[in-house]
């Protein structure tokens, strides 16, 4: 084909698209069938109702081709789990009794049996169940649910393409099943898992699918020559298959490196590839493979994981260069609509001329249509958009809000010596034994203390004015001095205030920065029916006043302990927020780091002794690419440095870190130079201890010997016997007490128990010592 035969052909489509509902319809349902109140049989009406207005709004708004069986009641990947009959075994008698109650039971667990584990989806924050696999595992293929939503989709009379997740990706994301020997690799199962997907490519065929997308987002990460090979393989084999649709097979989240060379000469008759941020550089990889002749590309060069409109003029340039390079080229979003929340135009909050720059998953949808206009008719027609494009990215530009000036001068201003503590760790450490005077094992908690009912009353009420700011601070006081008093009585060496004026240990920083925007209805999915409304780093951060001294101060008057200083760290308020697209992460860490570090040296004029900066985020914003991460641990490790560098030595400075493994970036830990972390310990027994102690770590530690995910109450023998553990690893003089996180989630009655056997234990050992 032409590049202008290929340009006529340009077609609009989207990988996937949230599932919530305008209003999260679906999450009222699924929560409404999990306590009885919603049957079964309105559950699958409601969802195929959302379904049905989903692809509706996506053909009238002119996408050409409409995505399906991306629609799921809880986790996609899960559904692959069931399409490929890959059920654990502890959940195969709940699944034949009842193929929904099942479901629910791999998500959630049941009183019986423990769900599957659930994971970050590569570096977003949706979760998916990680499928269990053993050598033992026998694949089946379940087509019902992908070719019961290509059916409802072709009766609306549509354009319709099942979105799969590729057999490859499917595997690499699988982990041995329990009981399974470790070192046990499911990708040695490739070959069983092909047929299965060759039936259910098939069945969809059968049902009318002329096209299927299998997702292959694993391929971005660093693949191994073996994992390449499977992937080669994998497809070669699919390819050969008489009796098929045809084949797309779409990455997303980053460049594919040296697996595009492998799919460009996969016998699939296409390839869908994101140009968005790092994996802009699929544009000279293309080339360099030499295109991909005879295939149909489909471009995402919309940002389908931000909330920015898209630059039309810059997009349509690469989608130019694109036509020379491929049969037909097609205009997408970089990854499923699922990262973004549903409707910009929805948000009363935000001024209308702000409200212009923002795309969500409607808007997004429009300018993906727009493009392909562009590209397939030329530029005179879609003038007006253009137009109107140009103006909106012009009045972001030169808008005080995105270009503070004082902010601008502040981060220019900054220098290493900024990011650098007056005094070396060893001296400081001198200092703040002077100051604090603690026993060795010094027992703490991470933050939070259980987010009461009446608490999430009180903010309930003062949102809804039904009570006014002076009797919501009375009612947080009050928690305040529960918890101190609760701690004190129970032992506890550096107490905290509990955080009960904080709903999301984010959004209640970002409301109180400017530069930063809230939203109303911008739901995005974390997992199941969990939805987080993830705050927007528009402008530039500054801080108008004080966000959290008056509540330490409050807490400290009330005992002689030190009470510890609370906040969420640069890196964190990043990862958890929607970021800018108009300047480098590194430059918005910095402004973010600089308000923050205001805060600290406020707290630490008001007699703060020790201050907490969290960075529970530090490990998953890791690049998904090895190449890109050390510039990334540069920039977030400078910008906790800036938050905690201005400080005195015998000011203690505590940082906080779960949700992953921390292996890999001991030496990241390090560089924060923060006098002592506490980190999430209790599953992995601590592993972390030994972990920092043979990097040669100098620093205090609290790994955490309390697992605060669940609702067990470690005794005070467990306590100590992991302490023991962790003084293997770490020295006494450097080893703290404490839970894994924070305790927002659990009840009082657990947190109380809990507490105190830690503090049994801690004063046991010393006792030892
Ligand atoms: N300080 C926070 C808390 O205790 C930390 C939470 C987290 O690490 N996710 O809730
Ligand atoms: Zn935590």
């Amino acid at each position: 084909m032409t590049a202008k035969s290929a340009a006529a052909a340009a077609r609009a489509t989207v990988y996937g698209h949230p599932r919530q509902g305008p209003n999260r319809e679906l999450k009222k349902a699924v929560e409404g069938y999990w306590k009885g109140r919603v049957g079964a049989d309105d559950l699958h009406r409601t969802a195929a109702a959302l379904r049905r207005s989903t692809w509706r709004q996506l053909a009238d708004a002119g996408l050409h081709e409409v995505p399906t069986g991306d629609f799921s009641y809880y986790d996609h990947v899960l559904d692959t789990t069931v399409m490929v009959g890959a059920i654990p075994a502890r959940h195969r008698a709940a699944v034949e009794a009842d193929a929904l109650d099942g479901y629910f039971a791999m998500a959630r667990g049941t009183q019986e049996v423990a769900p599957l584990e659930m994971t970050k989806w590569f570096d977003t924050n949706y979760h998916y169940l990680v499928p269990e696999l053993g050598p033992d595992t026998v694949f089946a293929a379940d087509s019902a649910k992908q070719v019961g939503e290509l059916r409802e989709a072709l009766a609306l009379g549509l354009t319709a393409r099942p979105v799969l997740v590729g057999p490859v990706t499917y595997l690499l994301l699988a982990k041995p099943a329990p009981g399974v020997a470790p070192g046990f690799d499911p990708l040695t199962l490739l070959d069983r898992l092909l047929p299965v997907y060759a039936e259910v490519l098939a069945d969809l065929r059968a049902a009318g699918a002329a096209w299927v997308q299998l997702d292959e987002p694993a391929l971005v990460q660093d693949r191994s020559p073996a994992e390449l090979n499977a992937a080669a393989r994998a497809y070669r084999e699919l390819g050969a298959l008489t009796d098929r649709p045809k084949l797309l097979v779409a990455s997303y989240f980053d460049r594919l490196g040296e697996a595009l060379p492998v799919l460009a000469k996969a016998p699939v008759e296409g390839l869908a590839l994101d140009f968005t941020g790092p994996a802009a550089a699929h544009l000279d990889a293309l080339a360099a493979v030499g295109g991909l002749p005879g295939k149909r590309l489909v471009a995402g060069v919309v940002d389908g994981r931000n909330i920015w409109i898209n630059d039309l003029e810059r997009s349509l340039s690469v989608l130019g260069t694109l036509l020379g390079l491929a049969d037909r080229v097609d205009v997408a979003a970089s990854c499923s609509l699922l990262h973004v929340p549903l409707d910009a135009s929805a948000e009363p909050d935000i001024a209308p001329q702000i409200a212009r720059w923002l795309a969500f998953a409607r808007q997004k949808t429009d300018e993906i249509v727009t493009l392909a206009r562009g590209l397939a008719h030329g530029t005179h027609a879609i003038a007006a958009e253009l137009a109107a494009n140009r103006a909106d990215l012009a009045s972001r530009a030169a808008s005080p809000l995105t270009r503070d000036p004082s902010v601008r001068a502040r981060t220019d201003a900054v220098t290493a010596a900024d990011t650098r503590r007056s005094a070396p760790y060893a001296e400081r450490t001198l200092a703040q034994r002077a100051r604090l005077n603690l026993p060795p094992l010094p027992t703490t908690t991470i933050g939070s203390f259980p987010q009461t009912g009446e608490l999430r009353t009180a903010r309930a009420d003062l949102r809804a004015g039904r009570i006014g700011a002076a009797e919501y601070e009375r009612r947080i006081e009050a928690e305040v001095r529960e918890v101190i008093a609760f701690q004190e009585k129970a032992g506890i060496d550096v107490l905290v205030h509990g955080e009960p004026e904080r709903g999301d240990m984010v959004q209640y920083f970002a409301e109180r920065l400017t530069g930063y925007l809230a939203t109303r209805h911008g739901w995005v999915q974390s997992y199941g029916t969990r939805y987080v409304r993830p705050p927007i780093l528009a402008g530039d951060i500054s801080r108008p006043e004080p966000m959290t001294v008056r509540w330490t101060t409050y807490a400290q008057s009330l005992t002689a302990r030190p009470v510890k200083g609370m906040l969420t760290g640069p890196v964190t308020m990043l990862a958890w927020s929607f970021v800018r697209d108009d300047q480098p992460l590194a430059d918005t860490a910095r402004q973010v780091a600089l308000a923050l570090r205001e805060e600290v040296n406020d707290l630490e004029a008001a007699g703060t002794s020790v201050i907490q900066v969290d960075e529970p985020a530090l490990r998953e914003t890791l690049p998904l690419r090895a190449a890109d991460r050390p510039g990334y641990l540069a920039w977030a490790t400078e910008a906790f440095r800036l938050t905690t560098g201005g400080v005195l030595p015998g000011t203690q400075i505590h940082t906080h870190m779960c949700y992953a493994e921390f292996g890999d970036i001991v030496q990241a830990i390090d560089d924060l130079d923060a006098d002592v972390i506490s980190l999430e310990a209790a599953r992995s027994h601590m592993h972390i201890a030994r972990e920092l102690a043979d990097h040669g770590y100098p620093r205090e530690a609290g790994p955490g010997v309390y697992d605060i995910h669940s609702p067990r109450v470690p005794s005070a023998a467990e306590a100590a016997a992991l302490l023991r553990k962790g003084l293997e690893a770490i020295p006494a003089e450097r080893l703290w007490v404490n839970p894994d996180c924070g305790l927002k989630t659990r009840a009082w009655p657990e947190v109380r128990a809990s507490l105190e056997n830690l503090v049994t234990a801690a004063r046991e050992i010393r006792d030892d010592l």
